[in-house]
């Protein structure tokens, strides 16, 4: 079964993209906990992070320089933001297909829980 983060990516399912290139997609989280809350995901479907390939490692950098261009663009880059990534039953995952949140808007305190 593809993970509903495929489903988004082939547009089976609608979303609010903000970005997309060859190997990450960026679209608004459904449910956020932030003012800003979108979700930066690879467009390979893996599952965590515990399931990384070094042939991975360009989709997962990608992660990171992607969240902070959307960073600047939403305004919150120098204030400040988190991003995060969830991991297995114990780190809250939901959604199994890696995916970076990135948070943001107002003070997070020191850590989500
Ligand atoms: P996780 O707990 O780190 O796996 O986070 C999964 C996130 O995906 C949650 O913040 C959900 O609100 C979000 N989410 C689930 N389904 C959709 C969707 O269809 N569109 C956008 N975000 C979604």
């Amino acid at each position: 079964m593809p993970s509903i983060f495929t489903k988004i990516i082939n547009r089976e399912i609608s979303s609010d993209i903000v970005y997309e290139d060859d190997l990450v997609i960026a679209f608004k989280d459904i449910d956020p906990k932030a003012p800003v809350h979108i979700l930066i995901v690879p467009k390979k479907e893996i599952p965590t992070i515990n399931d990384a390939t070094p042939e991975d490692e360009a989709a997962l950098g990608r992660l990171f320089t992607v969240a902070a261009k959307i960073a600047e663009e939403n305004g919150i880059a120098e204030d400040g933001y988190r991003v995060m990534v969830n991991t297995n039953k114990y780190g809250g995952q939901e959604v199994y297909h890696i995916h970076m949140h990135l948070l943001g808007g107002r003070p997070l305190g020191p850590m989500l829980v």
